[in-house]
């Protein structure tokens, strides 16, 4: 039997950094990004199928009633979701998927998969996430209000995590998540099946001889 990979849940609050941490970590490692769908409006140079799935609310309800998403939450008056199909297949092939999603979406992933590891991501001060958050200059007054009261909720579910992982520079961000990741791989109630039940017994050989 192939070996599944790993589902990787990213989240943390709005300017915390993790869109920019899963692209460089996306660089540098041969993962599976999943694509979500939204409802949102695209914004300047993002494109259909590359940054999101755009779709219209009917579309997008369409597919929760069809089951298509492995979780579905609404964000800031829009909805958003993981397409199920894609990220399962990927698993099942053996690639690591990373899902950059919200944290309401994360814990509903953690209950229907909680061998996934979960990974908040932090701003190094609440100064300095107002400040990434202005300077994206994406956002009208009222949006940067919303998130900015959001984020300080949101910090607090860091405890529902797996991993907090402090975003001071994306590179050291970028080389925390590749060691948990290794260490993920070398977890005993990952690895023991294929220790102990190894068919050709080339394993068994190597750990007994
Ligand atoms: P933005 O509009 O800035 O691209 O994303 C807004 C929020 O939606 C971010 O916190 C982002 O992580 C989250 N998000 C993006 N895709 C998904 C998804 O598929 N599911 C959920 N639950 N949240 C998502």
């Amino acid at each position: 039997m192939k070996k599944k990979g790993l589902l990787i849940v990213v989240s943390g609050p709005s300017g915390a950094g993790k869109g920019t941490v899963c692209s460089a970590l996306l660089k540098k490692n041969d993962f599976w990004m999943s694509i979500s769908a939204t409802t949102r409006q695209p914004r300047t140079g993002e494109q259909d199928g590359v940054n999101y799935y755009f779709l219209t609310k009917k579309d997008f309800e369409s597919k929760i009633k069809n089951e298509d998403f492995l979780e579905y939450a609404e964000v800031y008056g829009n909805y958003y979701g993981t397409p199920k199909q894609y990220a399962l297949e990927a698993i099942g092939q053996g690639k690591d998927v990373i899902l950059e999603i919200d944290i309401q979406g994360a814990l509903k992933v953690k209950e229907s998969y909680p061998q996934g590891v979960f990974v908040f991501i932090l701003p190094p001060s609440m100064k300095e996430l107002k400040h990434r958050i202005i300077s994206r200059g994406s956002e009208t007054p009222e949006s940067l209000m919303t998130r900015f009261k959001s984020a300080y909720k949101e910090i607090n579910y860091v405890s529902k995590y797996n991993y907090a992982v402090i975003n001071d520079t994306v590179e050291n961000a970028v080389e925390t998540i590749q060691s948990i990741i290794i260490a993920e791989r070398c977890r005993v109630d990952r690895v023991k099946d294929e220790i102990l039940n190894s068919k050709e017994g080339i394993i068994n050989e190597q750990l007994y001889d």
